[in-house]
């Protein structure tokens, strides 16, 4: 089995951002060479989530409302407020999870149509985040 290894870095320039990475994970696959079998997407931070869904504007405004109403940024009721201004992204992080597993076939990422690739920012903006891509087969 091959393990091929490479990253992604970006940085962010909003607060809460989804910044598409979907052609850079691409040519990650493609240049792995491997035919048949997985690709891991995984961003080694505490305040981001890797997600896959439509790259549509309105639609990409909307996860980014509805996320900021689910982990409720600046709530006085999260404790880590009192040391690091940040428990909402945290909170992101922890529940929508850092990571993505993606099947590979015929040396492609499988996907949806409407399943673009994205780092969720919830703590930007960031000069660097780094996204590990882990493509794994034969
Ligand atoms: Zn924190």
């Amino acid at each position: 089995m091959k393990v091929y290894m490479d990253q992604i870095v970006i940085s962010t320039n909003r607060r809460f951002q989804l910044v598409d990475i979907t052609e850079r994970i691409e040519e990650i696959v493609e240049r792995s060479g491997v035919r048949n079998g997985v690709a891991l997407v995984f961003a080694p931070h505490a305040t981001a989530a890797i997600v896959a869904n439509e790259h549509e504007s309105g639609l990409i405004e909307d996860i980014l409302d509805k996320v900021k109403e689910f982990t409720e940024p600046g709530s006085s009721k999260w404790r880590h407020n009192i040391i690091d201004d940040n428990a909402h992204a945290h909170i992101g992080s922890a529940l929508f999870g850092a990571e993505r597993v993606f099947p590979v076939a015929n040396g492609r990422l499988v996907r949806g149509v409407w399943q673009n690739v994205f780092l969720l920012e919830m703590d930007g903006p960031r000069s660097r985040r780094v996204v590990h891509v882990v493509v794994m087969g034969e």
